[in-house]
């Protein structure tokens, strides 16, 4: 890390640069803000490969899912939540960007013998992709694929509305998006044979990842694993 030099200085007046994941100004040597940097929302210890969290916030009780494991670089609080939700709501392409970078970072290390073939993400109806002329799902499998090196491919449609998941109980979430996915996209390749790295944005229940990966097994696919931007840490009741 040098000094600041005058071009620096200049560059950064105009474009100042901001933390890759909450987006405050900050020095530019750097791409986090110290909060970022020492935050407490990374995933960095060893996780259970069915609900992506650290072993000691694991509640999933080893539920076998559709998927065969799921892993992401933070959990859904501070900075990463601030850059999913900037994902989400404007600053799309910048903020896909910099979550991408740590999601495949994170299938780097925790996917080191999986031979990933492609990559699909979670889709949007077609309502829902007019609504807000992007999908974040999207952007993310976008930008993973350029650094992994892998095809993205829209295997996946959304054929009606669904109630938010976050809105709903957990009881409820299953229910709610059963059915709501097919692989039936018109001139969508099949596949058939492969292992496909599936990308959403928050994985909360897993019942949208689910469903999902369901549908591509359906349609013949070898394996399917996940990665989301960042996951909820559920809360465990701890009596003490
Ligand atoms: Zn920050
Ligand atoms: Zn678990």
């Amino acid at each position: 890390m040098g000094k600041i030099t005058a071009k620096d200085f200049i560059i950064n007046a105009f474009f100042p640069k901001r933390c890759e994941l909450c987006g405050k100004v900050i020095n530019p040597h750097y791409d986090l803000c110290p909060e970022c940097e020492s935050g407490d929302f990374y995933i960095k210890n060893e996780i259970c490969a069915l609900c992506g969290v650290e072993k000691e916030y694991c509640v999933c009780k080893k539920r076998k899912n559709s998927y065969s494991m799921i892993c992401s670089p933070f959990y859904y609080e501070g900075g990463a939540k601030t850059a999913v939700l900037k994902l989400k709501f404007g600053e799309n392409r910048q903020y896909a960007k910099s979550l991408a970078k740590y999601m495949a970072a994170c299938v780097n290390e925790r996917y080191q013998g999986i031979d990933i073939d492609e990559i699909a993400f979670v889709p949007m109806t077609k309502r829902q992709i007019k609504e807000r002329s992007f999908n974040q799902s999207e952007l993310l499998a976008d930008e993973i694929g350029k650094l992994i090196n892998k095809p993205v491919r829209k295997y996946l449609c959304k054929v009606f509305e669904t109630k938010q998941q976050h809105t709903l109980k957990e009881s409820l979430r299953k229910g709610n998006v059963l059915g709501a996915y097919d692989t039936k996209v018109k001139d969508a390749v099949s596949p058939q044979g492969k292992t496909v790295l599936l990308c959403d944005d928050i994985m909360t229940t897993g019942a949208t990842l689910n469903e999902c990966a369901k549908m591509l097994r359906l349609a013949g696919a070898k394996d399917v694993v996940c990665v989301a931007a960042a996951i909820t840490k559920k809360r465990v009741d701890k009596t003490d």
